[in-house]
């Protein structure tokens, strides 16, 4: 059995969650890569363990385009996989609906060929979807499986099938940060409304450069103008499953938490001891943030 996994490319790089979906499409068959880019980013492709061979194309970064070219080689592949990103929830939606075919979304476990393992209800429960049909049409969340380990030097085939769009690409406004990626980062600080201000989310983001972290934050703080909307975490935001979570001034609101269930530890920062995050918390801060943050930032900056 076949897979085509269609590869994460922001800014002419490679994202790390490409390496998380080899790695769990590697359990169906064998993986080729598509990736819609440069040559440097199909060489990144073809350095991920697991890859069979990478096919480069050069598509308009539209998932009407996208999902045109992934139906023409359709039919060369059993699975057809992306990430459970932003990306992989425009593109796949709109190639099982070309294909006909009904896709399974936002998989955490691949239990065998055709049985996987999803979140409903905001990540309160978890059901085991069975899927019948001969070519199946999957998004994987990338947090919930390691990268591929390993190196690897597969072929590169640049493809020329032409892709007929309707839509037309005008220009890509995007944030330039070098803070990790929230959605694969091992560590990740949080902040809540309480921080008050965009202001107040420098210092979030130096409790964040201090540990190497990646920064999000609550729906409420990102209503408020504090954040930007990318940093958003939980049930309508980002899904993250970091080693260590820092909640700042952050309540625990069932929709949030429906976004850091995978994380491994979490530590929370609160001035309420009964705020919800202090029960699922396994380190819990009680008092200020703006006395505890800088005193942790202190105290990591003199180790
Ligand atoms: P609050 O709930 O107001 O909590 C602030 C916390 O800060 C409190 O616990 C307080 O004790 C503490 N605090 C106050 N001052 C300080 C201080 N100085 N130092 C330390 N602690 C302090 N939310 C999300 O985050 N992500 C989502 O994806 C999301 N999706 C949603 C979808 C729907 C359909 C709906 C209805 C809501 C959604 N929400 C989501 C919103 C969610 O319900 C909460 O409103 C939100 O998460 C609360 O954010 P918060 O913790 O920043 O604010």
């Amino acid at each position: 059995m076949s897979v085509l996994v269609l590869a994460e490319v922001d800014n002419g790089a490679l994202s790390p969650a490409t390496g998380r979906i080899v790695a769990a499409s590697a359990e169906l068959g064998a993986v080729d890569l598509l990736v819609l880019g440069d040559a440097a980013a199909a060489q990144a492709a073809a350095a991920i363990a697991g890859v069979q061979k990478v096919l480069l194309a050069a598509s308009e970064p539209m998932a009407d385009a996208i999902s045109g070219l992934l139906e023409t080689l359709a039919p060369s592949y059993t699975y057809l996989v992306a990430a459970a990103s932003t990306l992989g929830k425009d593109v796949m939606p709109r190639l099982a609906a070309r294909l006909d075919i009904q896709p399974v979304t936002d998989i955490v476990a691949i239990e065998s060929p055709n049985r996987f393992v999803r979140p409903i209800y905001a990540g309160n429960a978890l059901e085991t979807v069975s899927d019948p049909q001969p070519r199946h049409v999957l998004t994987i969340r990338a947090s919930a499986f390691r990268p591929a380990s390993g190196g690897n030097a597969a072929p590169v085939e640049t493809l020329s099938t032409p892709v007929a769009s309707a839509a037309r690409f005008i220009a890509a406004h995007r944030t330039e940060s070098d803070i990790p990626d929230l959605a694969t980062a091992q560590i990740v600080v949080g902040g809540g409304v309480s921080v008050g201000s965009a202001d107040g989310f420098k210092l979030i983001e130096q409790l964040g450069k201090t540990l190497g972290a990646a920064v999000g934050a609550t729906r409420a703080a990102v209503d408020a103008g504090y954040a930007p909307n990318d940093w958003q975490v939980g049930q309508t935001g980002k899904i993250i499953a970091p080693d260590l979570y820092i909640a700042v001034g952050i309540s625990g609101a069932l929709q949030h938490l429906a976004g850091i269930q995978g994380a491994k530890k979490i530590v929370a920062i609160n001035t309420d001891a009964e705020a919800p995050i202090a029960k699922i918390a396994d380190v819990v801060l009680i008092g200020d943030l703006f006395e505890i943050v800088p005193q942790l930032i202190a105290e990591l900056e003199n180790q």
